[in-house]
């Protein structure tokens, strides 16, 4: 079983967030530039809702009444916008048919844009930091599909792009293992622990515990293999706090440096002040030695080299 994802990774996003111009006042931005040379190791789908409604560049804004992007599928909400125009045919019409291309690209993940009454996900609203009625009316269907969601806001931070990378090749590694055995559930457990570690203590003490139980029976029960690697799987949507990070990257070099036998410059002592970038750029230094040789970094525990 190598720690190794060949497949070039598809990844949704809002297609304001991907240039083009088409929020209600005719603005958007290409926040993927931000990735530099990360940008062409995936496959893009650029989606809007609001453009498949049918609504146009320039609309009046629109806001979600009555509840929830949850509501608004129950019947319970509404979308009118600032005219008081009821939109909500248009905007459901919209959204099934973004669902519906996402689907046939069959992404592994989606970036969304926060604030948006469809694309949001934990806000409906940018105004004045108020959250609205989360989520929106395409961030409810993207909830309810288990779909693996990015904010956009964090491709801009380069440590917060490292988590989530790291975190989405490892979730699509884990999801395409198939456990046939004790002994290949124990060696993904292996890959994957200190990333779990890493993102919540407690919550993967549980989980090993659950393993250990499993590895002790005489039979395998190839249900509970499952089970597992879906806690696996909720485990890695979690974004890592960053002091956990920088604490962990020490460790985990250590660990590298001592059973490859390979120095990397400048990966400094937890304790030793420095901002996030240089952090991230710390990883990205040991990553990269780690992918020349398909080699084991705890930090990043899947090396990501996508086919051309
Ligand atoms: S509906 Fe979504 S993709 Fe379209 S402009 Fe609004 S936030 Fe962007």
């Amino acid at each position: 079983m190598e720690n190794l994802l060949k497949r070039k990774l598809r990844i949704g996003i809002a297609a304001c967030q991907f240039g083009s111009k088409v929020r209600y006042n005719g603005k958007g931005i290409d926040l993927t530039q931000c990735l530099g040379r990360d940008r062409g190791q995936f496959i893009w789908t650029p989606v809007c809702p609001e453009i498949m409604s049918g609504m146009g560049v320039p609309r009046a804004s629109i806001k979600l009444s009555g509840g929830n992007g949850f509501d608004f599928w129950e019947g319970k909400a509404t979308i009118k916008n600032k005219d008081g125009e009821n939109k909500a045919e248009m905007v459901r019409k919209g959204a099934l048919a973004c669902l519906e291309t996402l689907e046939r690209a069959n992404i592994d993940a989606y970036i969304f844009m926060e604030g948006s009454p469809s694309c949001g996900v934990y806000r409906t609203s940018l105004k004045n930091q108020r959250l609205g009625n989360p989520p929106g009316v395409f961030g409810a269907l993207l909830l309810n599909k288990d779909i693996f969601l990015i904010s956009s806001i964090d491709l801009q931070s380069p440590i917060r792009w490292w988590d989530w990378k790291r975190r989405l090749v490892a979730f699509t590694w884990v999801k395409e293992q198939e456990i046939t055995s004790k002994e290949a559930l124990k060696e993904i457990w292996d890959k994957i622990k200190y990333v779990l570690y890493e993102l919540h203590e407690e919550e993967t003490i549980k989980v090993k515990n659950k393993l250990h139980e499993i590895l002790k029976e005489e039979t395998p029960i190839y249900d509970e293999f499952e089970n597992i690697k879906k806690e696996i799987l909720i485990l890695l949507r979690k974004p890592a706090e960053l002091e956990n990070i920088k604490q962990h990257l020490w460790k985990n070099y250590v660990d590298f440096k001592k059973k490859e036998g390979i120095e990397v410059d400048n990966i400094l002592e937890p304790h030793i002040l420095r901002n996030m970038t240089h952090v991230a750029e710390e990883l990205l230094g040991v990553e990269k030695e780690a992918k020349k040789a398909n080699l084991f970094f705890r930090s990043s525990p899947i090396n990501y080299k996508p086919d051309r």
